[in-house]
């Protein structure tokens, strides 16, 4: 049995949540440089120049890329070997948010009560918190903090079997022509397919985290986010919605099995931050 200290989990959360927001990740970085490169059109290019730009300044100023500092989500995976000593490893994690968004003067946008009271909590908790058992005697802290620009032009469909590969890229195409400006593209997007209703939520919500640059290990799904990938640029949406080549960067999806009479299928879009870290302790 390995003992982890919670306060470990806590200071890792709150240096990650700080790095996110000031920083690119590497992956989607190098996405916007290389759309820079490939972008055809004026406005496109002159569009992710802009955003570049923006992209230096935030992390030498250490200032916010976007006003928009996101709610947190934490997938964490802890091995079964691991015990965790000092307190509540979720309260760990809370803290560490609360910590991060304080000392980082990040702008704090949750509210307490989805509906009726909409107070906001003044330090960007709670976060939502997955928590997987695997093997082993390490924790894998995966995070990300989701602009609502993007995550609210979400979807999920509870798809007939019959309506199969055709039936997925159609949601998955539709849900980004309606996304259009409004999820500040170029997007990442992140498919969920299988699994029930609420899962499939959350694998696309994996899938928005998992780097650009590992695809997914079955062929014929690798196949199927390229193909949604060229054909969602086919929109011609492009940078911030103004029109152009690049309107996605990258399409990955995470599949599940389900059920003989469902096809459900999520689709969780993400903006041209998608700010995500990983770290393993
Ligand atoms: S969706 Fe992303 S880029 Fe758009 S406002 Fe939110 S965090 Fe900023």
């Amino acid at each position: 049995m390995r003992a982890i200290q919670v306060k470990q989990v806590q200071n890792a959360v709150c240096t990650m949540v700080q790095k996110i927001n000031y920083q690119y990740p590497s992956d989607i970085y190098a996405c916007l440089q290389a759309a820079a490169d490939k972008e055809t059109t004026p406005i496109g290019k002159e569009t992710l120049r802009i955003l570049l730009e923006n992209s230096r300044l935030a992390a030498e100023k250490h200032i916010p890329i976007c006003q928009d500092t996101g709610m947190v989500i934490v997938f964490l995976r802890v091995g079964q070997d691991v015990h965790f000593e000092g307190g509540s490893i979720r309260e760990a994690i809370q803290q560490g948010v609360r910590d991060g968004y304080e000392q980082g003067y990040l702008r704090k946008s949750v509210v307490s009560d989805p509906l009726f009271d909409r107070i906001n909590t003044k330090d960007n908790t709670p976060a939502v918190i997955y928590m997987d058992i695997v093997d082993g005697d390490q924790v894998e802290i995966e995070l990300s903090s989701k602009g609502f620009g993007s995550e609210n032009m979400s979807v999920l469909k509870m798809l007939k079997p019959a309506q199969g590969l055709t039936g997925v890229k159609e949601a998955v195409l539709e849900a980004v022509k309606n996304a259009g400006p409004n999820a500040c593209p170029p997007m990442v997007i992140g498919v969920g397919i299988g699994g029930t209703f609420d899962y499939a939520a959350v694998l696309a919500k994996k899938a928005t985290v998992r780097p650009v640059n590992e695809p997914n290990p079955d062929p014929r799904y690798a196949q199927l986010e390229q193909e949604l990938l060229n054909e969602m640029n086919a929109l011609h949406i492009g940078p911030q919605g103004l029109k152009g080549d690049i309107t996605a960067f990258h399409v990955n999806v995470e599949q599940y099995p389900t059920h003989i009479a469902g096809l459900p299928v999520a689709v969780n879009i993400s903006c041209h931050i998608t700010r995500h870290a990983r770290e393993v302790l």
